[in-house]
């Protein structure tokens, strides 16, 4: 077997997972498709977590975390997992770029996606216009006006972040409340830059070389119209990034990976540990948790092995 572990994904859930395996004995490969450290590093503040100081950083907490995994010995490699096949005591896990790994256990840690919103337009402008991240695009924005779609936590966060530069954000919610936290809510209607509008849907994306304009469509009335800006961040919502498990492992109805208490999946030796996980509560201290206890299931499998 060439390692004892691997591990999916390198959010806080699989950093710490890898963490708590590689620091005994055990031979860990973490395989990440994007950034070490996962989304968080593009997240301004992280609320929530123990750490000293009254706040952390995303990018501050993601790279400690990613800097213990070094010094643990995790092994990490940039690649995009697109298969896994258990065999008889020993795990295949395959890669876009071609290479493929064996281990005797899986910790699956791949989080969300952004879920798309699927009107015409959101494909042809990207990088055109759609905003993936307020934090690393804000200031392409400076002066201008700009539409965030959803009005959930996420939503709310990137449309204040974005208020600071831009000169006015729309928030465009489909529902007839706001889901986000009252805090959040309180903060977006006292900022005078967020037009918040409720019960529409944004129904199209228009533009030339980049975008120009979000089309929207009021659920009271059907009536269309176009709001005019130069940017779109859409926030309304996540996928779990289980496609490729589809018919591997058991998921629940939404996609996520279905597990038992000590975050097996129904496959021996394959493991599920943050917000990819059913039932999680999305939250960085949970997905850290949620390593740690895969971790240990998995080093009792292999303690096993060893004995
Ligand atoms: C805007 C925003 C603000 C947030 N604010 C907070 C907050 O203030 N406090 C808080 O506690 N939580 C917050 N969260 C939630 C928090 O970020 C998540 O709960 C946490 O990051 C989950 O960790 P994870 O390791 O399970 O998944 P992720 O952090 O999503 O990491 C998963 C990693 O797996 C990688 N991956 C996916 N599929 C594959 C594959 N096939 N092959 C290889 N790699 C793959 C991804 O690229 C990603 O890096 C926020 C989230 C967002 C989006």
């Amino acid at each position: 077997m060439e390692y004892d572990a691997i591990v999916i994904g390198g959010g806080p859930a699989g950093l710490s997972a890898g963490i708590e395996l590689a620091q005994p004995k055990y031979r860990v490969l973490l395989l990440e498709k994007e950034s070490f450290g996962g989304p968080i590093i593009n997240v301004e503040w992280i609320n929530g977590y123990p750490h000293p100081g009254e706040k952390v950083a995303g990018a501050m907490l993601a790279s400690e975390m990613v800097k213990q995994a070094e010094q643990s010995g995790v092994e990490m490699e940039l690649a995009e997992v697109v298969e896994i096949e258990p065999y008889s005591g020993c795990i295949s896990v395959s890669c876009a770029d071609g290479n493929a790994y064996t281990s005797s256990v899986v910790i699956q840690a791949g989080g969300l996606n952004s879920r798309k919103l699927g009107v015409p337009g959101e494909e042809k402008f990207q990088a055109k216009g759609m905003i993936h991240c307020a934090m690393c695009d804000a200031g392409l924005y400076r002066d201008q006006v700009v539409a965030v779609c959803g009005g959930g936590d996420a939503g709310l966060i990137e449309a204040l972040y974005l208020a600071r530069f831009a000169s006015k954000v729309f928030v465009i919610e489909a529902q007839a409340q706001l889901s986000a936290k009252p805090v959040l809510q309180a903060r977006a209607l006292a900022n005078a830059k967020l037009e918040i509008r409720r019960a529409e849907k944004p129904v199209e994306i228009i533009g030339n070389q980049g975008v120009t304009g979000l089309v929207v469509e009021s659920a009271a009335t059907g009536k269309r119209q176009t709001l005019d800006v130069y940017g779109v961040l859409i926030h309304v919502g996540y996928v779990p990034t289980t496609d490729y498990l589809e018919g591997v492992l058991a998921l629940d109805d939404s996609g996520r990976i279905a597990v038992n208490e000590q975050f097996e999946t129904d496959v021996p030796g394959a493991f599920a540990a943050g917000d990819i996980r059913s039932g999680s509560p999305r939250q960085v201290a949970a997905a850290v948790a949620d390593g740690k206890a895969a971790a240990r299931g998995a080093q009792e499998i292999l303690e096993t092995l060893q004995r």
